[in-house]
């Protein structure tokens, strides 16, 4: 049987924003695992009810990168134009810092 492990933070996506998400996260000291597949981003939006702008193509985010759904964080390319690395890198480590941040006060919490 596999052994089970608990991660404080979920990244999807292995581009330049999740990496750099991952990256800032992981050097907040909470547990980060990272996933890659290729899959329609509308698979968000149908299994746990991400806003999306009125066209359906971007994922609405704050200036923190959150979206609608507490605790669940987006960014690059998904939150829309100009879609260049630089952009997606910064978003991404706005993401990451803020999703430890996020992952921290639930653990204090519990
Ligand atoms: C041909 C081309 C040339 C470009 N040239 C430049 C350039 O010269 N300069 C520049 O700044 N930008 C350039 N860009 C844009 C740049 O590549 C993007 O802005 C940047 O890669 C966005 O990073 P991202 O992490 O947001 O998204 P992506 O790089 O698209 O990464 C997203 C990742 O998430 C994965 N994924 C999707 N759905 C899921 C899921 N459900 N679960 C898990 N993983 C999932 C995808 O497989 C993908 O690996 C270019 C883009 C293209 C296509």
């Amino acid at each position: 049987m596999p052994e089970k492990k608990n991660y404080d933070v979920i990244i999807l996506g292995t581009g330049p924003a999740g990496l750099q998400a991952a990256i800032h996260a992981a050097r907040k000291k909470v547990s980060v695992l990272v996933l890659g597949k290729e899959t329609r981003s509308s698979v968000y939006h149908a299994h746990i009810g991400i806003q999306f702008d009125d066209e359906m193509k971007y994922i609405d985010t704050n200036k923190k990168m959150e979206t609608n759904v507490p605790g669940v964080f987006a960014a690059g390319d998904i939150c829309g134009p100009p879609w260049q690395m630089a952009k997606a890198v910064g978003e991404g480590c706005i993401a990451g810092m803020a999703a430890a941040a996020h992952a921290k006060k639930m653990r204090s919490s519990v």
